[in-house]
């Protein structure tokens, strides 16, 4: 039987993609040994206002931005579905194509987390992922009791220790760059520069197709 795979997902509107995702996803794969992190455009995020560029371009930001960049990729299957950006559904689909003991790390901000218990079918997700929480210094969400609940049974206190395909969650520290991808429009639309705040290629494609100007 072939090694079981580690592989990361990280879901975002990516309007655009910036130097924070980036960095991050690129220290949680390398922290954590996964085979692959694969970047996850959202196409109608249930939980926030339509993002302001269309999927296609936010989808080719962030091929833009991984190119030469293994283990980070770009999986787009939340732009082919009709249907707002279920991580249920999208899990099941992963699975579908998976080994049964292949390891799925469904990485989440500790805001993101903290909402968990507002997502469809929210008390599924562990059936077929583990969790990894990314701490941030400056997080001011509070853990719902049912979500503490939650912890208590299933948090793992080492990240690199969960086994198995899924069921556990763990908390991974990481100082953020204090980027958003909320600054980059405001930048772009008052006619300010975004070097170094994005990738090169990301810049470029921006430029090229006119996007976020005011
Ligand atoms: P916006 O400003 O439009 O809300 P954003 O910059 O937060 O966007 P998203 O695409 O909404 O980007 O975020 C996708 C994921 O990336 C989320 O889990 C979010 O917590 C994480 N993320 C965003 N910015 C950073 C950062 N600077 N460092 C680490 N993670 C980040």
């Amino acid at each position: 039987m072939a090694n079981p795979k580690r592989i990361g997902l990280f879901g975002g509107t990516f309007d655009p993609v910036h130097i924070g995702h980036l960095r991050g996803a690129l220290e949680v794969a390398e922290f954590m040994g996964l085979d692959e992190l694969r970047l996850i455009p959202s196409a109608r995020p249930p939980h926030r206002e339509t993002p302001l560029v269309g999927a296609l371009d936010r989808l080719a930001m962030v091929e833009q931005a991984v190119v030469d960049l293994p283990p980070l990729q770009v999986d787009d299957r939340e732009l082919q579905r009709e249907k707002p950006s279920y991580s249920i559904d999208t899990l099941e689909s992963l699975r579908a194509e998976l080994a049964a003991h292949d390891q799925l790390f469904l990485i989440l901000g500790w805001d993101a987390f903290c909402g968990l218990p507002g997502w469809h079918r929210w008390d599924e997700l562990l059936q077929h992922c583990h969790i990894l929480v990314l701490q941030r210094p400056d997080a001011d969400s509070e853990a719902s009791e049912e979500l503490r609940n939650l912890l208590a049974a299933r948090s793992a206190s080492d990240p690199l220790a969960l086994n198995g395909p899924g069921g556990q969650i763990s908390f991974i520290w990481q100082t953020p760059l204090a980027v958003s991808a909320t600054q980059i429009r405001s930048l772009l639309a008052n006619g300010r520069s975004v070097r170094f705040l994005v990738p090169d290629a990301v810049l470029a494609y921006i430029n090229a197709h006119g996007l976020y100007r005011g």
